[in-house]
């Protein structure tokens, strides 16, 4: 099966009861069993429940994996993970991380002893580097957070592997209509279906996709065990979601590239980062291992003056000033007074977030009215 079937019918069944179409949404805690243990394989809806089932073997299926697992949200999802390890464990992570994956790292799991290195991995033989007998995963994010810098999947699983290391890939900003970590070598994929899977901003839901039976195994122990599920009614709609995934991406990165592309001619803007531009410093790596280039982008503006960057996204008609990404509407965040607020100014300059830096999530409107919105907005 190809991927644009995959969305639509990937590890789908036809209801047993009376064939409906769409999974219904099983809205129960429990079940009713005949004789204690005589249950139809559904005893209680932390363990199991048939819509998300339903909606995990879409997962599984579109990210060509085996195994997929649904939680509350990505960062449920992220958490099942880091409880893989224990105390004296050690991760290494990409240092332009989302920024509650990093408040997860630091000030939750470090406190229980695990301890995280934040590098940069746009050369991924740094990796190798923080390997020590302590080692035991690569937490990868890719393109990244707001600056879009592109990992090399495939180089960091070849570290993963001599190392005897799992390697997880938040896959969040690509999906996998544009790139499949486990078929580059990762172990783990990860999402914050909370974006393009479920695409409709809409719910808040996180996932893993695994390949192999005993790691799988492992997670489900935790997904059970910590209880951090999503219920019925929110596995429907990222099912929904999932199955427009592929038209939504086709037109988020049509899109995507007509607002960088303009963006790059305008007089008033500095740098657009974008991993389709051939000036992209991994350029190359985003084009072999990704389909196309998606709809997200940040740019500054010359002068990097804070005051003119609020002026634009508060002018902005079309694309509205919010948080979060990957809906089929477009949105625009300014990170320095938003997501990256609390970061000191001089560390989040380090990594590129400046006064003017404006995010993009391009949606699925019509190419000239978004065009025309940033054109009276920048001025
Ligand atoms: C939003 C996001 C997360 C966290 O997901 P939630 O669903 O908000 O918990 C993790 N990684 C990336 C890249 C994200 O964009």
């Amino acid at each position: 099966m190809k991927f644009n079937t995959k969305t639509i019918h990937g590890g789908q069944e036809h209801d047993k009861a009376y064939g409906a179409v769409m999974p219904p949404i099983y809205q129960t805690s429990t079940y009713a069993q005949s004789t204690p243990g005589g249950h139809k394989g559904y005893e209680y809806s932390r363990t199991h429940n048939p819509t998300r089932n339903a909606l995990e073997n879409s997962l599984a299926s579109i990210e060509n994996g085996n195994y997929g697992l649904a939680f509350g949200s990505g960062l449920a999802a992220i958490d099942a993970v880091i409880k893989l390890l224990k105390p004296g464990d050690e991760v290494i992570s990409t240092n332009d991380l989302y920024g509650g994956t990093y408040r997860l790292f630091t000030k939750v799991f470090e406190n229980f002893g695990v301890k995280f290195h934040f590098i940069g991995m746009q050369n991924a033989e740094n990796i190798e580097d923080y390997v020590n007998k302590n080692t035991k995963l690569i937490w990868v994010e890719t393109p990244t957070n707001p600056m879009m810098n592109i990992i090399d999947i495939k180089a960091a699983a070849a570290v993963a592997k001599r190392h005897d290391l799992l390697l997880a890939v938040d896959n969040t900003f690509a999906t996998p209509y544009l790139q499949q970590p486990l078929d580059l070598g990762a172990d783990i994929v990860m999402h914050s279906a909370t974006k393009y899977l479920g695409g409709h901003s809409d719910v808040v839901m996180g996932a893993l996709i695994v390949k192999e039976k005993e790691l799988a195994d492992k997670l489900y122990f935790i997904q059970n065990a910590s209880g951090a599920i999503c219920g019925p009614q929110d596995s429907f709609l990222v099912l929904r979601g999932i199955k427009t995934l592929h038209l939504r991406m086709q037109r988020h990165c049509e899109n995507g590239k007509a607002v960088a592309e303009y963006l790059s001619k305008h007089p008033k803007i500095e740098k657009v980062y974008w991993p389709g531009f051939e000036n992209h410093p991994n350029h190359h790596i985003a084009k072999s291992q990704m389909k196309d280039f998606g709809g997200m982008i940040s740019f500054t503006t010359k002068g990097n003056n804070f005051e003119e960057a609020i002026k634009i996204v508060e002018k902005l008609k079309i694309f509205t000033l919010a948080e979060s990404l990957g809906g089929v509407e477009s949105l625009a965040g300014h990170p320095a007074s938003m997501t990256h607020a609390s970061i000191p100014k001089e560390e989040r300059e380090k990594t590129g977030v400046v006064d003017s830096l404006i995010r993009l999530s391009v949606g699925i409107e019509d190419m000239d009215d978004l065009i025309d919105d940033l054109k009276q907005a920048v001025g």
